[in-house]
C-alpha cells in the first residue's frame, strides 16, 4: 500500500472504532449509523483511496472544489453529499453530481434545485439544514433555517418535482443557548426530526456530528455522521 493509503486506512479504522463504541454505548446497532467522509479540500486521489477502503458516502461543501473532483471520480460507486452553503447560481453544477443536498435552507433554493433536477432527469435527495442558533424566523450565520421554518420548507421540498425530502441536518452551534452543548443540540434536532416525520414519515435521515462530536451525535440518535479531519487530517486551508 502507499503511505497515504496506510494513513487513511489507519484513520478510518480509528473513526470506525469510535462509531462502533458510540453505537454500543447508546444501545444502537452499528448499521443504524452511516459514515459520510467529508473530502473537501482534499484531492480526487484521496477520494479514490477511500473508495478502495470501503467508503461509499463522501461530502463536499464548495462547488468549485467538488465539481472537478466528482467528475474525476465518476467511475466510482460513491454517493455524493453537498453540505455547504449553496448559491442558486451553483445549483445547476451541483445537481450534476450530488445525490443529496444537505444544506437546503430557503425556498429560493428549493425552486432552483427542483428546476435543475427535473432538467437533468434526476431525483435529488434533500435535507433541511437547521440552524439551532438562529432567531425564530432567521437563517443561521453558517446557513440553515431556524426550527420554526422547517415545516414550511419541508412542505415545499416534498411537493417539488425532482426532489425527495430525506430529513434534517445540523452543525453544532458555536453561539447561542447550545454553544458547547453538542449533545443537547443534537437531541433538539432529533425532536425536530420526530415532528417532521409525523407529516413526512420517509424523511428519516438525521445528519449530525463531525470529527469532534460524533459520539454525542450517535448518542442523540443521528443516522449519519459527517467526518472530515479525523479521516483525512487537518485541512490545509479553511473550508
Ligand atoms: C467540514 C464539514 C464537516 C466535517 O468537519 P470535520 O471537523 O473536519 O470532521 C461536517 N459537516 C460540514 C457541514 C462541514 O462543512
Amino acid at each position: 500500500m502507499t503511505d497515504r493509503k496506510d494513513e487513511l486506512a489507519a484513520n478510518l479504522a480509528k473513526v470506525e472504532e469510535r462509531i462502533a463504541a458510540a453505537c454500543a454505548a447508546a444501545g444502537r446497532g452499528r448499521d443504524e449509523v452511516t459514515l459520510i467522509v467529508v473530502t473537501k479540500t482534499y484531492p480526487a486521489s484521496d477520494v479514490r483511496i477511500l473508495c478502495e477502503l470501503g467508503v461509499r458516502h463522501v461530502a463536499e461543501n464548495k462547488d468549485q472544489d467538488a465539481a472537478p473532483k466528482a467528475a474525476e471520480c465518476s467511475d466510482l460507486p460513491l454517493t455524493w453529499h453537498f453540505v455547504g452553503q449553496l448559491q442558486t447560481n451553483k445549483v445547476r453544477s451541483v445537481v450534476g453530481y450530488a445525490d443529496l443536498v444537505q444544506s437546503v435552507d430557503r425556498s429560493k433554493l428549493v425552486t432552483a434545485l427542483s428546476k435543475e433536477a427535473v432538467k437533468a432527469g434526476r431525483e435529488l435527495g434533500c435535507l433541511i439544514q437547521v440552524a439551532l442558533d438562529a432567531g425564530s424566523s432567521e437563517r443561521g450565520e453558517r446557513g440553515g433555517v431556524a426550527p420554526g421554518g422547517i415545516e414550511e420548507l419541508a412542505g415545499l421540498v416534498a411537493g417539488a418535482p425532482g426532489l425527495r425530502l430525506d430529513g434534517l441536518m445540523t452543525v453544532a452551534p458555536l453561539t447561542g443557548e447550545y454553544a458547547g452543548r453538542e449533545q443537547a443540540a443534537f437531541e433538539r434536532l432529533m425532536d425536530l426530526s420526530t415532528d417532521l416525520r409525523r407529516a413526512h414519515p420517509a424523511a428519516n435521515m438525521v445528519s449530525a456530528g463531525m470529527s469532534a462530536d460524533l459520539e454525542q451525535a450517535v448518542a442523540a440518535g443521528a443516522t449519519h455522521v459527517r467526518v472530515g479531519t479525523a479521516v483525512l487530517g487537518v485541512r490545509p486551508r479553511l473550508g
